[in-house]
């Protein structure tokens, strides 16, 4: 049988709340965070700000090019923040964290050299185990030996209220019904790209948590833990 690396993935949509509990399992296990949708955020950026249209004939090219030459590094978070993020030694971790750039990664993500770039970072990041790795596809494409796979999943309303909650905690105040429609528009985008689209790996265990608090989920997921 094939040795099982020590890696717990959780993959699932936006706002099931995968941040603050990949965050807390780390913690309690003393394994290492990886927010792969932080990396993702930073290749949004920094094709934004270059302005590299994707539709161009000759953006390929360019876009390989930003991404053989762009410094990108992750650092925890303060106790209730996000994963930090530095882009070419630029702090970017608030310019990344917005509903605009959200979409910006999504949009980014579904670029061949982008998710071959960044898995093959990921793989580099987690090549030695005690990781919770966070995103889309960690279970299915880029740790799918983890011994741990869960698949956490939430109602899209009930998503985006906890969303709208997390961004006014920050200050940024956007309409209910403006993140719903944006939450529905990154599950439908995210599940339906022919590269690693978003999608529960076959050994993964869903997790619904509409109806259950961060610690019940926590809880369940050291209990699946400490008995295989
Ligand atoms: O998790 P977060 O909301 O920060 O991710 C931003 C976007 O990055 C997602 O909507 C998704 O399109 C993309 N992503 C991805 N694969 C990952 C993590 C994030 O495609 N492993």
């Amino acid at each position: 049988m094939v040795e099982k690396q020590n890696i717990i993935t959780i993959d699932g949509p936006s706002g099931a709340g995968k941040s603050t509990i990949s965050k807390l399992l780390a913690a309690r296990l003393y394994y290492t965070y990886l927010d792969t949708g932080a990396m993702y955020r930073v290749v949004g950026l920094m094709v934004k700000r270059t302005g590299l249209d994707l539709q161009a004939a000759n953006s390929r090219e360019k876009l390989v090019q930003l991404l053989d030459s762009f410094d990108l590094k992750l650092a925890p978070g303060l106790e209730n923040q996000e994963t930090r993020a530095f882009l070419n030694g630029e702090d970017v971790s608030e310019t990344i964290r917005t509903p605009e750039m959200a979409m910006v990664a999504s949009r980014v993500s579904a670029e061949p050299e982008v998710r071959t770039k960044l898995s093959d970072m990921q793989r580099v990041m987690g090549s030695k185990g005690a990781i919770v790795a966070e995103g889309r596809d960690m279970g299915t494409v880029v740790f799918p030996d983890a011994k741990y796979k869960f698949f956490l999943d939430a109602t899209p309303e009930e998503r985006a209220l906890r969303r709208q909650k997390q961004l006014l905690e920050k200050g940024q105040k956007v309409e209910y019904e403006e993140i719903l429609s944006q939450i529905r528009k990154r599950d439908q985008d995210d599940s339906s790209r022919s590269l690693a689209p978003l999608k529960p790996a076959a050994d993964a265990i869903v997790i619904d948590s509409s109806e259950m608090s961060i610690e019940e989920v926590v809880s369940f997921m050291l209990a699946v833990i400490e008995k295989r």
